[in-house]
């Protein structure tokens, strides 16, 4: 299984980055995670016809704005969206006209489905919990060929995140705020706190993405929060576009 982070910022793009889509390439399905603008490189990577789930944590823009560029796609296979149940008004409202052409008129099949907090049983058995943010955020645990994959973003350490992140093989988290104390209670995370709570969750590997844009305006800040977060837990990387994972 390879995980591919074509975007990696939170907030904004720049020249760090673009904002937060991560891609997992398993041996049944593909798997998205988040719909911000590094989503435009998807067909690069996606060349078999496996089914396609895209998986929204938040309707942040910088977690949806990648849903107007669906239309430079023809899925064959047709892509399933799943989105919290009461976010789903606001993202009908987004992929319609005015903001970007109905998913309605595209060439391939798009269909939208609810996620509820708790156990769903489709397209797959996951685990989903709701997170510490500004907007309520669904983080997600993943099964994916006998490998336990935890999603979480945007949020601040809590109980349900350290729940979903429990002996997981592989913990993508947001990185939003720079080592130290958080700025703001906006609900994010430093490198330091996730770094504990993967120490304290027992996860095999810790990657941290969603680092704030405005916060990390160099790649080597990223670096540096690296370093800090392995000096607590050893086994991490700092997400940066491009990155590829494999777990097996
Ligand atoms: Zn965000
Ligand atoms: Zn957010």
């Amino acid at each position: 299984m390879k995980i591919y982070f074509l975007g990696t910022n939170g907030w904004y793009d720049s020249e760090t980055g673009y904002t937060l889509c991560t891609l997992i390439d398993c041996k049944d399905y593909y798997i998205i995670l988040d719909a911000g603008n590094g989503i435009y490189k998807l067909d690069e990577y996606i060349k078999e016809d496996k089914p396609i789930y895209l998986f929204i944590s938040h309707v942040h823009i910088d977690h949806i704005s990648g849903l107007h560029v669906l239309d430079k796609f023809n899925f064959k296979q047709g892509l399933d969206i799943y989105v919290p149940a009461e976010k789903r008004k606001a993202l009908e409202v987004f992929k319609n006209s005015p903001y970007t052409k109905s998913f309605k008129k595209f060439n391939y099949r798009v269909d939208i489905h609810d996620v509820i907090e708790g156990e769903n049983k489709m397209p797959f058995e996951f685990l989903s919990k709701k997170l510490l943010h500004t907007d309520e955020s669904f983080g997600y645990r993943f099964l994916l060929d006998a490998k336990t994959i935890t999603y979480s973003t945007d949020t601040s350490i809590c109980e349900n995140d350290l729940e979903l992140s429990k002996n997981a093989d592989l913990l993508i988290h947001e990185c939003t705020y720079k080592p130290g104390l958080p700025p703001s209670n906006w609900g994010h995370s430093t490198p330091n706190q996730v770094a504990k709570m993967a120490k304290d969750a027992n996860v095999k590997k810790l990657v941290l993405t969603h680092f704030a844009a405005d916060l990390y305006p160099e790649l080597k800040l990223r670096d540096e929060a690296e370093k800090i977060a392995k000096d607590i837990f050893k086994n991490t990387v700092a997400a940066k576009d491009g990155l590829t994972i494999e777990l097996s």
